[in-house]
């Protein structure tokens, strides 16, 4: 794999995009102090997964964005791609096949950064596993900074160590290995977590098998208590259903009671009706009947009066029978002049007599009809007595 070209956009001192392309044979950055040469080498450090910034010459990592100048703006956002040739089908297994690899690497203000290989995004871990199969990356001893070659031949054991490592092309394998025993260690420790959730687990399944246990029993016992229920249930509703007709039966004989009475009772209304038919002409008889007694009181009481008047006749004729008695007291006194009216006297006396004894006849008679009339009243005021209270009973 050979590196082809670098592209810096907002990288640094690189505001806009600039392409350096890497061609066969040597290439070189020549320019002024404090042009950008270092910039450059940094960026291809960055790009490859560089995590210290103290490295990348600032404080922060979004130091690397460009910052702007007097006569341009800063940015947001900083992207350095490295493009890499694979003509001879090397590198990591994925990327054997391809002819081409871009490694991009992109950072924005407070979002952090994000690396892509082709296009798709990737780990940093994975572009730092890219470069440390290609034998180089962000530390590799070949890439060399300013003032870094007298620290090398310095070096510890150690330090040459890894150049010679380095220069073998086992770093990538040295990598792999570290991370490889983080991930044991890992392991070892979610295995140790999995045999303690393991032996809870038992546990649990311990209880768990109990609590089944005591459920099945439960469940058994439930179902036997709803057999006996709905055994009980069944009883229930077959003595409801006896109940049910017995009461229906009760309730047919009442409804033909009720019927029987209801024509009683029609009955006793047409009853009623005639009974009142025949008592109309009763009650009319009455009214009659009373009416008539009203009249015949009204007659006794004439009869009553005439013979009061019949009395007061006969006191009246008494006082003249008395008057006449004392004229013939007088006329006795006086005989000798009252000779010649003696005879006529005698025979006005005893006309009087007479008179006087029809009118002892008449009173007599008078006596006997109001007796009669009373009689006749009190028989005909107890005959309607009677026939009222046969009414009544009725
Ligand atoms: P020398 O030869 O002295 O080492 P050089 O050519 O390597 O210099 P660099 O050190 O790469 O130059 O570049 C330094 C320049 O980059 C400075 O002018 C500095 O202002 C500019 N610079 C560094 N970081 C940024 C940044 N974030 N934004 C804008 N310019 C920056």
């Amino acid at each position: 794999m050979e590196f082809k070209k670098i592209q810096l956009n907002g990288f640094k001192s690189f505001a806009d995009k600039t392409n350096f392309l890497i061609e066969d044979g040597l290439t070189g950055i020549v320019g002024p102090n404090g042009c950008g040469k270092s910039n450059i080498v940094e960026s291809l450090r960055w790009v490859m997964g560089e995590t210290s910034a103290k490295s990348m010459r600032g404080s922060g990592m979004e130091d690397v964005i460009f910052s702007g100048t007097s006569n341009k703006t800063s940015k947001n956002i900083a992207e350095v791609t490295v493009t890499i040739a694979n003509n001879n089908n090397e590198g990591p297994i994925q990327f054997k096949e391809l002819e081409e690899v871009n490694v991009r690497r992109k950072i924005e203000k407070d979002k952090g950064s994000k690396f892509y290989i082709n296009d798709k995004e990737v780990r940093a871990r994975d572009t730092q596993m890219f470069f440390a199969d290609l034998s180089t990356g962000a530390h590799s001893p070949s890439m060399i900074s300013q003032g870094r070659i007298g620290a090398l031949v310095t070096a510890k054991p150690t330090d040459r160590r890894a150049i010679l490592e380095e220069a073998a092309g086992i770093s990538g394998l040295h990598v792999r290995r570290h991370e490889a025993e983080l991930r044991l260690s890992a392991a070892e420790s979610n295995l140790k977590r999995a045999d303690e959730l393991r032996r809870q687990q038992e546990k649990q399944l311990s209880n768990l098998q109990k609590q089944a246990e005591e459920a099945t029993k439960y469940k058994n016992i439930s179902d036997e208590i709803k057999k006996i229920e709905a055994g009980l249930y069944y009883l229930k509703l077959i003595e409801i259903d006896k109940e049910i007709n017995i009461e229906n039966e009760i309730n047919t004989e009442a409804e033909s009671e009720v019927s029987g009475f209801n024509e009683k009772i029609s009955e006793l209304e047409s009853s009623i009706k005639s009974e009142t038919n025949k008592v109309t002409p009763l009650r009319e008889k009455n009214i009659e009947n009373l009416s008539k007694i009203q009249r015949l009181n009204l007659e006794l009481q004439g009869l009553d009066e005439e013979n009061t008047r019949i009395q007061d006749e006969i006191t009246n004729i008494k006082k003249s029978l008395q008057t006449f008695d004392e004229d013939i007291n007088r006329e006795n006194g006086i005989v000798i002049d009252a000779n010649s009216n003696e005879k006529r006297l005698k025979e006005e006396k005893s006309e009087l007599i007479e008179i006087d004894s029809k009118y002892y006849e008449t009173e007599k008679s008078s006596n006997k009809d109001l007796d009669d009339a009373k009689n006749r009243l009190s028989f005909e005021i107890n005959k309607i007595k009677d026939l009222i209270n046969s009414q009544k009973k009725r």
